[in-house]
């Protein structure tokens, strides 16, 4: 097994996974993403140029930031504070990060909105299902990015365009979505009432998508009046995808027409 070394101990983080069927691997031992390089995106154009010479990259799940990157059979941490952080993120695993994050922001375990959604962990391998809207790379379920290409390709016949506004989010990007509204003055409880908590969002399970349309903007309720949504009422059951927060929904979710996701048929369960 490939070892990082740092100072005073070696970060055993393991090999990139084999034959590329998975795109992002997550390592809850070490708290750090191993990622084919495809699957990042990054804004200068000295860390893109870095990343385009790799194929796998260990990826910092709070920031981010590209941490080390696989060349020549062993990790190379990218820079001196990148080594650091690899060796506190090893020094000191998360024994239940979703609940950390939540104590963190001040979502007691006894909040009523945690009886109402169920648990939900983050994947531990997901693929690389082409691009969002925005051109981010988009991560989903191996299965759920099989779906999701079928239903998309029916559509197409249909002359339906569907695209995708979000797909995996991590605990750490359900925590972020909290902090920056709290920061603008929103209380928790309204919080809740639009976005689960970390740990509970269905988007960390890498089969939830939030879906919109060419001319459409993301994430509004304008969204059920457009052909799209149409058509997925109509034919998305077909591909396994069911809109989660439909009104009313016993979740206590708002309305949410645009978020649906992929549940594999009753065999595989
Ligand atoms: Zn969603």
């Amino acid at each position: 097994m490939p070892a990082l070394r740092s100072n005073s101990r070696s970060i055993l983080v393991g090999g990139p996974p084999r034959g590329g069927v998975c795109h992002w691997l997550s390592q809850p031992r070490y708290r750090v993403h191993v990622c084919s390089t495809a699957a990042v995106s990054v804004r200068s154009t000295a860390a893109r140029r870095a990343l385009s010479a790799a194929q796998w990259c260990l990826r910092d799940p709070e920031t981010g930031t590209v941490l080390a990157l696989w060349s020549g059979g062993d990790w190379q941490p990218t820079s001196r504070p990148a080594r650091a952080r690899l060796a506190r993120l090893s020094a000191s695993p998360a024994r239940d990060l979703a609940e950390s994050l939540r104590r963190a922001l001040g979502i007691q375990p006894s909040n009523p909105a945690l009886r109402a959604l169920p648990r939900t962990d983050e994947a531990r391998s997901l693929r690389l299902a082409g691009g969002d809207r925005y051109g981010r790379p988009l991560l989903l379920d191996a299965r759920a990015a099989r779906a999701f290409k079928r239903m998309c390709a029916a559509a197409r016949l249909d002359g339906v365009v569907l695209e995708v506004v979000s797909g995996f989010r991590g605990l750490h990007h359900q925590a972020g979505i909290f902090r920056r509204k709290l920061a603008r003055g929103q209380t928790l409880d309204e919080i809740l009432r639009v976005n689960a908590p970390p740990g509970y969002s269905e988007h960390h399970s890498g089969r939830a998508l939030d879906l919109s349309c060419p001319d459409e903007p993301p994430a509004e309720e304008s969204f059920e009046t457009t052909a799209a949504f149409a058509w997925l009422g109509e034919h998305a059951a077909r591909f396994g995808f069911v809109m989660s927060y439909p009104r009313n929904n016993p979740h206590g979710i708002a309305y949410e027409p645009w978020h649906w996701c992929w549940h594999p048929p009753r065999q595989l369960r």
